[in-house]
């Protein structure tokens, strides 16, 4: 089954604010087992409002509306529903009364004109609204549910799971939802996808999507069937074949990001971890000490952004810097080696790139980035061109690192 939730209010449509209600509520929609198959942000325009209700009511099983219901003139969602499901709106005096109960309760007099809150579509059913004054409504035509859902996100919120959540459920057969998380690191977007879609493309269940953000790439298999058994079994076929080619390049199967199994696999060897970084800035180490309980393997950092303090804090060579530049193989080992060296950490990462968008008077391009490893078997080290934004190549870089710290762990020596 499907659903369709349009977001009505001209502010949705500036940069300020962001159309969350819909969020929640597809997450909701979805853990039902219904997909939310269009979304929509229509400003507070009556006409546009009702031609978008009316086409999603035609096509889909369930359309939700959230926002306008307020009561000044440009609250047009009553009006606009009313108008596309061609239905009368009626006055209903209890409503008025109890919004007028909540103004005097807190001692206002309610301004006249909250009656049209009051105004309920022809044959629909109050939703009540137990942290607002807009009445939610619920109106069922033909093969279609229509629900008018306050604005708010928290009353929104309230008065979808305590009058709507149950109610569409019953009325959605049983599927059994289940959902497996690849995270892969260390290849590009399209590279996966070509890799991998010959597989994902044959099935449509599970529905596979990839997602990818400054390095790290997430394969979401959501499988739907009768019983959770034969979704998991579905997702281990499907999954399992993607696995086969990803190899270890991929580093999580429950969601966890790189921070997390790298943390895991040091706390496991009883290992521990020093960073020296240049091009992040300290966003390594920041990263690192966002998990809960890594100060058991992490036991600090170096920000050396200047040569100045590569040198005196990581003992770089001067030489080394003056020969092969401060973005260069040799001067990123030497960082890993001197922070292992100083820090007494069993593993020592480090990085060193040209983030951009000038070269800095270095001869490394915009976007070169070298990341090191040092541990009791010496010190390793890869370099990447990355062609992004200053931003994206810090990000980027971290990945890396973290990568290429995971798979060393994964097969020391
Ligand atoms: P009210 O009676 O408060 O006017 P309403 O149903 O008319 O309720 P709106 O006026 O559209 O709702 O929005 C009220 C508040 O809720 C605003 O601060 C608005 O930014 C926020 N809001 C509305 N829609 C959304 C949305 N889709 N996601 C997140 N916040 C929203």
């Amino acid at each position: 089954m499907n659903a369709e939730i349009i977001a009505v209010g001209s502010e949705l449509l500036t940069a300020e604010r962001v159309d969350t209600n819909s969020l929640f509520l597809t997450d909701e929609l979805n853990r039902i087992g219904v997909e939310v198959t269009t979304k929509y942000v229509v400003g507070d325009d009556r006409e546009r409002l009702a031609d978008t209700v009316h086409r999603a009511a035609e096509r889909s099983e369930f359309v939700i509306l959230s926002g306008g219901l307020g009561p000044t003139e440009d609250d047009v969602t009553r009006d606009a529903v009313a108008s596309a499901l061609d239905r009368r709106l009626i006055f209903h005096q209890p409503i008025c009364d109890a919004i007028e109960q909540r103004f005097r309760a807190m001692k206002w007099k309610m301004p006249d004109i909250n009656r049209r809150q009051a105004f309920i579509l022809e044959g629909a059913e109050i939703l009540p609204n137990d942290r607002g004054t807009a009445p939610g409504q619920w109106i069922d035509i033909r093969h279609c549910s229509v629900m008018l859902l306050p604005g708010p996100p928290h009353e929104l919120k309230f008065m979808f799971q305590k009058h709507c959540a149950a109610r569409i459920a019953r009325r959605v057969p049983k599927l059994a939802i289940e959902t497996l998380v690849l995270r892969v690191a260390g290849m590009s977007e399209s590279a996966l996808d070509e890799l991998i879609s010959p597989v994902y493309k044959k099935h449509a269940n599970p529905v596979t999507t990839v997602l990818a953000h400054a390095g790290d790439i997430q394969i979401h298999l959501r499988a739907r069937c009768t019983t959770p058994a034969q979704s998991l079994a579905l997702l281990a076929e499907v999954g399992g074949q993607i696995e086969l080619l990803l190899g270890d390049r991929i580093y999580s199967r429950n969601g966890d990001p790189l921070e997390v199994v790298v943390g895991t696999l040091l706390k496991k060897q009883k290992a521990t971890l020093a960073v020296a970084e240049s091009v992040t800035g300290g966003g390594l180490a920041e990263r690192i000490t966002t998990v809960a309980g890594s100060s058991d393997y992490f036991l600090g950092g170096f920000v050396t952004y200047s040569r100045k303090l590569k040198i005196s804090l990581l003992g770089v060579l001067p030489e080394t810097l003056e020969k092969c530049g401060a973005v260069s193989k040799e001067t990123a080992e030497a960082m890993a080696a001197g922070a292992r060296n100083r820090t007494g950490a069993s593993h020592a990462l480090a990085i060193t790139g040209n983030a951009g968008p000038t070269t800095d008077g270095d001869d490394a391009p915009v976007g070169m980035v070298y990341v090191a490893l040092a541990d009791a078997a010496g010190t390793v080290s890869t370099h990447r061109q990355f062609n992004a934004d200053r931003e994206r190549v810090r990000q980027f870089s971290g990945q890396m690192a973290l990568d290429l710290l995971r798979r060393r762990l994964l097969t020391p020596g």
